[in-house]
């Protein structure tokens, strides 16, 4: 559907066509553009051919962004020239005025636009094209001599910011134009910058002026078309800038997408008191509540409402009292001081209200939209697929199904399965809640419960998180400087901003518990405090957020895990309905399992019975055994074992019930179990009867030079055969005797860390020789698997070999990840996270599997494998197996199953779905 221009047919070239015009319901772009004019132009597009009210404009394209990266500003700027003035022609003629005419002038906003929507990432430029020539013709034409100069002020205020490089640098400097506002207001002695005048305005104007030719060396441009260069210019620059390489990072954007450009007519907000701008939601954003709401303000323009200068008021009257509500306001001053759109303008607000039903229709999905309401006529800015909580997507994507909206298979594949994880996430403990001091009250901007210590500046959050601190990050208002300090901390709250500010928009993304706007908390970033009500809050202070109502409590409130609801339960069963590979859990604890099973769990896929011999007692007799002189005192120790292993496999086995629970004989290096301290050391040495000197010998013995490739897996059993005596002997004896309790249970017994085919030959004649002993003792027989970790490049490489003696075979995707690259896991964060920041790896392979090489591996086990073994179980078991990538991957190359830890579980059964349905399209 790509419209290429044609050349003539005797031309030597097919000049690529950079820009695409849109207006008075025509369009040269539509939404399935998105790759060519980022999301926001691809959908002003796609709403004016709907007829929806949207100012004309044109889209250059993300290819001119990319050209601009390799050529330069010049080479750009000669080879969108003459599209560019065809397409200022093309609005001039619709809007009628003319660009920098001083009778009357076109205003145009240039406005970034990447693929996909990237909040607060880059710049926009409003008001471009006025001068002290165009400014007349402005205040002339509108007969708003205020409202002129208002938004010349406010063009060279963000040209100089944008273009001209004078936003602050530092956290603690504020906007150097603010600071001239400010000192404005003070001297006017008025609150809010709408109560300016306009001689105020003119010379604000001039101190701006003055401000950037000091700061830079610079005029400010008058020519509006230099304006304009240095705008388009400035969006292509900020592609590149920090924040926006954060963002990407944090959201896996790559650099290569580059941005577009909206170049678009002004509508003005701010022309007068009949005029607003504002943002609306066809759904609630934070709970998914199918109610339509938003903000706006009067009189004023573009980011006023987010950047939290006035307190926004509601768009819907019933909006306007849940707020007034949470903000403690009577209805009195409700409806004297913050009216909604619904009642002080009810015609823009029907028209609105028909638009924001018409778009989510069109689109099948809940938009994001920015409007802007001129002398009482409504223009839509901007819609998108608007950003919402993980219980949100959950409940719209349910309600929409309901609603008979979208199938089946788009609720299922609407839900990110990475944003589950925020429905699972804590609440307060209600008893611990009770007695809590609340200090503050804020808006409720992005719910779910948090408790830590206070931070102000994002890179202390981000430093105290490398400690395992866990922090409150307050600050005034949050910039997009600040992501990534956001991103690690606990939860957010801000002093200022409504429930679109900064903060809000950008913790939603997140999953992340915010508090917005609460405005009685006082922050000194100088003195590190934050004081409310008279009592002050130092850095490192606990406190805890409820970001589902706005509650600020005093200290550390113990957090709980939720119940798991309604809706969420409806698209887990759908996720089901459209999946083949199975989910199953890690698990070492009944405990574990049974949180498994609520989430869904078809099984234990991984049972690490190392992590029983650590629990209290255990490790003592377990040290014991690692420190015997023979064979005869590794028995006597493990028979004590033996105790304790089969009470934990009985309880496993009875919390699963009948499905499987596959076992992992003892895998790590013994040296784990020793304390390396010379006091547990001596602990022992009491406890064995022993003097300290044999324990520090033993020890010393047990050293290895690189113990991840040492003396561990199979290899401990093959050594010790009576740990694999002990541990089937555990395990097919706990089988019995809830066989007795008349639960079917088949335990599937797996040889960690085999490379030679013999290594799991050994073993497992060693398996069956201890079970037919055990058979023949108790005169009963128990069904049982063996089973091997394919987790070495070898086994991989040798599947079809071992797989005619196994049941089946668990991709033990840690050590194979740490074994095809020859990375230590233990070591890596000295060089990987480099390498992510070069681009020499996409993803953190022990996160994501890495498809080609160790999923090469994998896909060639599962062929040899299956050639060996047509019966051949196959699953996947290591972290990788709670990842939506990895588990695309499983799904694609046939695995059975994938296992992960149990809050994992559900992200992987979406996964597991969303990974059938694309496969199958
Ligand atoms: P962001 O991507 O940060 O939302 P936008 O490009 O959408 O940035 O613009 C920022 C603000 O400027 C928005 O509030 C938008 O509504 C307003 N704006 C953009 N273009 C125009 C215009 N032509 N007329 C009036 N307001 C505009
Ligand atoms: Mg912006
Ligand atoms: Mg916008």
């Amino acid at each position: 559907m790509m419209t290429q221009t044609m050349a003539p047919k005797d031309a030597k070239t097919v000049k690529t066509k950079y820009i695409y015009t849109f207006g008075d319901g025509n369009a040269e772009g539509n939404a399935q553009m998105k790759n060519l004019l980022g999301g926001k132009g691809a959908n002003l597009c796609e709403m004016n051919r709907l007829g929806v009210p949207v100012p004309p404009g044109f889209v250059i394209t993300t290819e001119a962004c990319t050209r601009y990266t390799e050529k330069g500003r010049e080479d750009l700027m000669e080879a969108i020239r003459e599209e560019m003035e065809q397409g200022i022609a093309h609005l001039e003629q619709i809007m009628g005025t003319r660009f920098g005419d001083r009778e009357n002038p076109l205003l145009i906003s240039v406005r970034s636009g990447a693929r996909v929507s990237m909040p607060g990432m880059m710049d926009t430029v409003l008001n471009l094209g006025l001068n002290d020539d165009a400014v007349e013709g402005l205040s002339q034409r509108s007969g708003e001599s205020r409202f002129a100069w208002d938004a010349y002020r406010r063009f060279v205020q963000m040209y100089g910011d944008v273009v001209m490089g004078l936003k602050p640098e530092s956290k603690e400097d504020e906007d150097p134009f603010e600071v001239l506002i400010d000192e404005m207001k003070k001297k006017r002695g008025v609150a809010n910058d709408n109560q300016l005048t306009t001689s105020d305005l003119k010379k604000l104007v001039l101190q701006f002026k003055e401000l950037i030719l000091q700061r830079t060396g610079e005029e400010f441009p008058t020519d509006p078309w230099e304006q304009l260069q240095g705008a388009v210019s400035a969006v292509f620059e900020s592609w590149n800038n920090e924040r926006a390489q954060v963002y990407r990072s944090l959201n896996g954007i790559p650099e290569h997408w580059g941005t577009a450009v909206n170049v678009q007519a002004m509508v003005y907000g701010n022309l007068n008191d009949n005029s607003a701008t504002g943002v609306a939601f066809t759904r609630d954003a934070g709970t998914g509540e199918d109610l339509f709401n938003g903000e706006f303000l009067v009189n004023a323009q573009g980011e006023d409402v987010v950047a939290g200068i006035r307190t926004p008021q509601q768009i819907t009257l019933e909006g306007s009292r849940r707020w007034a509500e949470l903000a403690k306001i009577t209805e009195e001053v409700r409806r004297e001081k913050y009216p909604s759109l619904e009642e002080i303008m009810p015609e823009v607000y029907r028209e609105l209200a028909a638009i924001e039903t018409r778009l989510e229709n069109h689109y099948a999905d809940m938009q994001d939209l920015e409007f802007t309401i001129q002398d009482g006529k409504l223009w839509i800015l901007q819609t998108r697929n608007g950003k919402r909580t993980g219980a949100a997507m959950v409940k719209i994507a349910v309600d929409m199904l309901n609603q008979g909206m979208i199938d089946e298979k788009t609720a299922v594949l609407r839900v990110d399965p990475h944003r589950l994880d925020e429905l699972l996430h804590p609440v307060f403990d209600p008893t611990a809640i009770k007695s809590a001091n609340v200090i503050a009250k804020g808006l409720p901007a992005s719910p779910g419960a948090a408790t830590g210590q206070v931070v102000f500046f994002a890179d202390d959050a981000e430093s105290w998180a490398e400690n395992n601190k866990p922090t409150i990050l307050v600050r005034m208002e949050t910039s997009p400087e600040d992501l990534r300090g956001m991103s690690v901390a606990k939860g957010i709250l801000t002093a200022r901003g409504g429930m679109t500010s900064h903060a809000a928009v950008v913790a939603r993304g997140m999953g992340k518990c915010c508090v917005s706007g609460a405005g009685a908390i006082h922050v000194d970033y100088r003195a590190r405090t934050m004081t409310v009500d008279g009592q002050t809050f130092r850095e490192g202070d606990w406190i805890s957020l409820n970001g589902s109502t706005g509650e600020v409590y005093e200290g550390r409130i113990i957090t709980q895990e939720p119940a798991l609801s309604g809706d969420f339960g409806k698209l887990m069963k759908l996720a089901d309905k459209y999946t083949r590979l199975e989910v199953r859990t890690n698990a070492d604890t009944p405990e574990d399992a049974a949180t498994a099973l609520r989430f869904g769990a078809r099984g234990i896929g991984l049972c690490r019975t190392e992590h029983m011999f650590f629990e209290g007692e255990r490790i003592i007799p377990m040290r014991e055994m690692i420190l015997a002189a023979d064979e005869t005192g590794r028995r006597t120790a493990l028979d004590k074992l033996l105790v304790f292993q089969r009470e934990d496999f009985r309880g496993l086995f009875e919390t699963m019930h009948d499905l499987p629970v596959t076992i992992r004989l003892l895998d790590p290096p013994l040296h784990e179990f020793i304390p390396h301290d010379e006091a547990g050391q001596r602990e022992i040495a009491d406890d064995m009867g022993v003097s300290l000197e044999v324990i520090k010998d033993k020890i010393e013995e047990l050293k290895e030079a690189n113990p991840m490739m040492g003396h561990r897996g199979c290899r401990l059993g093959i050594t010790y055969p009576e740990i694999t005596e002990m541990q089937v002997r555990a395990i097919i004896e706990a089988a019995l005797d809830v066989k007795m309790k008349g639960i079917r249970v088949i335990p599937e017994i797996m040889v960690p860390l085999v490379s030679k085919v013999k290594e799991f030959e050994a073993q497992k004649n060693l398996i069956e020789a201890t079970a037919e002993t055990i058979f023949a003792e108790r005169n009963e027989r128990v069904e049982y698997q063996i089973g091997t970790m394919v987790e070495t490049p070898r086994a991989a490489m040798l599947a079809d070999y071992i797989s005619p003696n196994a049941h089946f075979f668990s991709f033990g995707t840690n050590d194979l990840t740490q074994m095809t690259f020859g990375y230590s896991r233990d070591d890596a964060s000295k060089f990987l996270p480099i390498y992510l920041k070069q681009g020499l790896l996409d993803h953190d392979p022990f996160e994501e599997i890495d498809q080609y090489g160790v999923g090469g591996l994998v896909q060639i086990a599962v062929e040899r494998g299956r050639k060996g073994n047509p019966n051949l179980s196959l699953g996947l078991c290591g972290e990788h197996g709670g990842n939506p990538a990895s588990v695309d991957f499983c799904h694609r190359v046939g695995l059975d199953y994938v296992s992960c830890s149990p809050y994992r579980v559900p992200i992987a059964r979406l996964a597991a779905a969303q990974a059938s349905l694309k496969n199958e399209k």
